[in-house]
C-alpha cells in the first residue's frame, strides 16, 4: 500500500486525503492547528453557529455541492433569502443595479436610474457598444478590461468594489484570466464587453431564480465534521511541519523531533508556508512560492438586540476604496440567512482590510470593534450596543492572482516534477480560491500523485 502524507488539513488537504483514502492509499493528514478546517471555521456567537470564514459557496462550481452529497448532508443546505446587495460610494447607500454580472452593469438605462454613477460616466460606458476593441492582451487584469470598455467610474464604483471583496484583492492588479475566470470567459464572445456578457447569459440557459450560493445552516464546518468522519485516525494535530527531505526513494516530513516516512507528499499549505517547507530541497520552487502575495483581512461578528435595529433591505452591502472606511463590506447575515433572522438577534458581520490597507491589524480587538461600530453608524445610522461582537483575524488569507499567476502556476508544476518528484502542491493560491475550486485543485494532486506512483513505483 502506497503511503500518501498531505501537509495541511483545510479543504483541499482534506478532499485529497479522502480522495487518496477512497483510492485506497495509505493516507496520513499533518496539521499544524488543534483543528481541521483551516479557514472554514464556524464559530458560537450569543448562542448561534456563524461561519468565521467561508460563509456560503458557488453553485455554478459543483464540486463542493457533490462534496456535500457525497457526505450524505446536502440536503441540509439552504440558499440566501436576500438578493439584493447595496453599495456604500459618495457617502451614501445605493442598491447594486439587478441586472449585472460580477458587478458589470448589463442595462445601463437601469444603472443610470440608480444616480449611482454620473451621466458622464454612463456616457462613457455606452461607447463600449461604439468602440472597437483594440487592447486586449493575453493577461490583462480586471481593472485594464473595465476602465477600457466602461470607464472609470463604472470600475470604482462598482466592480471594483465587487471584485475586490472577492479576495481583499486590487482588481486593477488582479489577472482577469486567472482571478476572475468566469468573466474572463463571459467577455470573450463580442468585442462590446456589454452585449459579451449579455450573450453568455443568454446562452448559459440559466434559470434567473436558481440558487446562485448555498450553505449549512449550522455553518460549513458540518463539511468539515464530516470529513472528520471519514477519515477518522488519519490526522495528526498540532505538528508544525517544517521541512522535507529525501531519503532513499522516500520523503520525510520534519514536524519538530518527529519524522515521517511517505512514498509522495501533498503541500496543502499557504504558498508561503509551502515555501518554507520545500526551500531545502528546492530553492527555485521556493523561491516562486513565496512570490504569490497574500491580503490579510478581519471579520467582527456583532449580534445586537433585534429590538434595536432597524431591518437592513438586502443581504448587505459594499463599501467603495475611495470612502477611505476601514470596514470594505458588510453582510447582514439576519437579512441574507432564514436560519439566522429567527433569533431575537441581529447578526452582522463587518469585514476589514484587502491587499493595500492593513489599517485593521494595527488596531486591537476593542479599537477595531469600536471603530467598525462608529462606521456601522455612519453608513446605516446603527446606534444600538452589541449584545457581543466576536473578532476573527485572518492574517495572509487571500492570495492575489496578479499577471503571470497562470504561467508561475504552470513553472511550479513543472520544476516539483524534475527538482522534487514525488512532492505536489495544491490549495487556494494556485487554480481558484473558492471552496470548489480548493477541492478541484486537491483533487488535481491526488490524479498527479498517482501518476508519479504507476511510473516510479
Ligand atoms: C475570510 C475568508 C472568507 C472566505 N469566504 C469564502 C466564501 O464565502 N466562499 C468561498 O468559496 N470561499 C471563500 N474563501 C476562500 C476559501 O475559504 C479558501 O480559499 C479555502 O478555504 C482555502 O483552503 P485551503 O485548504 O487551500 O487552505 P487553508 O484553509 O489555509 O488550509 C491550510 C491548512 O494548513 C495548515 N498549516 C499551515 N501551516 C502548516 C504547517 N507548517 N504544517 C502543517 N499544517 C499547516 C493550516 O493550519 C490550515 O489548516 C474565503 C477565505 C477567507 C480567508
Amino acid at each position: 500500500m502506497r503511503k500518501v502524507i498531505v501537509v495541511g488539513g483545510g479543504i483541499s488537504g482534506l478532499t485529497a486525503a479522502h480522495e487518496l483514502l477512497t483510492k485506497g492509499y495509505d493516507v496520513t493528514v499533518i496539521e499544524a492547528s488543534s483543528c481541521i478546517g483551516g479557514k472554514v471555521s464556524t464559530v458560537e456567537i450569543s448562542g448561534v453557529l456563524v461561519d468565521a470564514g467561508p460563509d456560503a459557496f458557488l453553485v455554478r462550481e459543483p464540486e463542493m455541492e457533490e462534496l456535500c452529497t457525497s457526505l450524505g448532508i446536502a440536503g441540509d443546505l439552504v440558499s440566501p433569502i436576500s438578493r439584493s446587495a447595496k453599495i456604500w460610494v459618495d457617502g451614501n447607500m445605493y442598491p447594486l443595479p439587478k441586472s449585472q454580472f460580477l458587478g458589470v452593469p448589463l442595462d445601463l438605462d437601469e444603472l443610470s436610474s440608480l444616480n449611482l454613477v454620473s451621466s458622464e460616466g454612463i456616457e462613457i460606458a455606452q461607447n463600449d457598444f461604439i468602440n472597437e476593441e483594440t487592447g486586449r492582451d493575453e493577461d490583462e487584469t480586471v481593472g485594464s478590461l473595465i476602465r477600457r470598455r466602461l470607464g472609470d467610474e463604472v470600475m470604482d464604483k462598482l466592480v471594483g468594489p465587487l471584485l475586490g471583496g472577492i479576495n481583499a484583492g486590487d482588481p486593477d492588479r488582479i489577472s482577469l484570466n486567472s482571478g476572475v475566470p468566469y468573466l474572463a470567459s463571459a467577455a470573450s464572445l463580442d468585442s462590446s464587453l456589454i452585449r459579451s456578457i449579455q450573450k453568455f447569459v443568454r446562452a448559459s440557459g440559466r434559470d434567473p431564480k436558481a440558487p446562485i450560493f448555498l450553505t449549512h445552516p449550522e455553518g460549513l464546518g458540518k463539511v468539515i465534521d464530516a470529513l472528520h468522519k471519514k477519515l477518522e485516525g488519519k490526522i495528526v494535530l498540532n505538528t508544525n511541519v517544517e521541512s522535507i527531505f529525501t531519503e532513499e526513494t522516500n520523503w520525510i516530513v520534519q514536524a519538530g523531533e518527529k519524522k515521517y516516512e511517505a512514498d509522495a507528499v501533498i503541500l496543502t499549505t499557504p504558498a508561503y508556508v509551502s515555501a518554507a517547507i520545500i526551500k531545502n530541497s528546492s530553492t527555485t520552487v521556493a523561491e516562486l512560492l513565496s512570490s504569490v502575495e497574500y491580503a490579510s483581512m478581519a471579520f467582527v461578528l456583532f449580534a445586537f438586540p433585534s429590538s434595536g435595529v432597524l431591518p437592513f433591505d438586502g443581504s448587505g452591502f459594499l463599501v467603495a476604496k475611495s470612502e477611505g472606511l476601514l470596514m470594505t463590506a458588510c453582510s447582514w447575515s439576519s437579512s441574507k440567512w432564514e436560519h439566522l433572522g429567527k433569533s431575537d438577534k441581529t447578526f452582522v458581520r463587518v469585514s476589514a482590510g484587502r491587499v493595500d490597507d492593513d489599517r485593521a491589524f494595527n488596531f486591537n480587538d476593542g479599537e477595531l470593534v469600536s471603530k467598525l461600530l462608529e462606521e456601522l453608524s455612519l453608513t446605516v445610522g446603527l446606534e444600538t450596543p452589541p449584545e457581543e461582537s466576536r473578532v476573527i483575524r485572518w492574517p495572509k488569507s487571500f492570495p492575489q492572482y496578479e499577471s503571470g499567476h497562470a504561467n508561475k502556476v504552470d513553472e511550479i508544476q513543472r520544476l516539483l516534477g524534475s527538482e522534487t518528484p514525488g512532492v505536489f502542491v495544491a490549495g487556494a493560491a494556485f487554480n481558484g480560491l473558492g471552496l470548489s475550486a480548493c477541492i478541484r485543485d486537491g483533487k488535481a494532486s491526488v490524479q498527479r500523485v498517482e501518476e508519479y506512483l504507476e511510473v516510479v513505483h
